[in-house]
């Protein structure tokens, strides 16, 4: 899913983009582990990317932010700007381990990850090196 934006503001969720995120979050397939997560990315250009986890039966599942990332690179983007995660529940769910090393191929040091609730509200705020310090390689 993938749509225009200006640029976004860091301390808010749009209204629209917590709607995509709560559309995502209600479309992840998620039979194994009951644990549905959307991810909506923001390229350094405004588009926006959104996707959900979707596992399967040998659990080696794609997480939302992964399916976000193969969505912005089909697209032809590079650079994330923002992440916006929103979990199952109201504590926040930040990226997996796997997950911080992806956003660390396509962000850069002012891209900030956001988890919210599914009113939108920011719980937690991060820079990608707050969350993957000791990066190993990438750009
Ligand atoms: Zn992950």
């Amino acid at each position: 899913m993938t749509a225009m934006t200006d640029p976004v503001d860091p301390d808010r969720l749009r209204p629209e983009q917590l709607s995509m995120l709560l559309d995502a979050r209600a479309n992840a397939y998620a039979p194994y582990s009951g644990h549905p997560v959307a991810a909506l990315l923001v390229s350094d250009s405004g588009r926006l990317f959104c996707s959900c986890n979707v596992e399967s039966a040998h659990f080696k599942s794609i997480c939302a932010e992964a399916g976000a990332i193969s969505a912005l690179i089909s697209a032809g983007e590079q650079r994330i700007r923002e992440v916006w995660i929103l979990g199952p529940g109201p504590e926040p769910c930040p990226p997996c381990g796997d997950c911080r090393q992806r956003l660390h191929e396509f962000a850069g040091t002012q891209t900030r990850i956001h988890l919210v609730d599914e009113e939108g509200r920011v719980l937690n705020s991060y820079s990608l090196p707050d969350l993957l310090p000791e990066a190993f390689g990438g750009p």
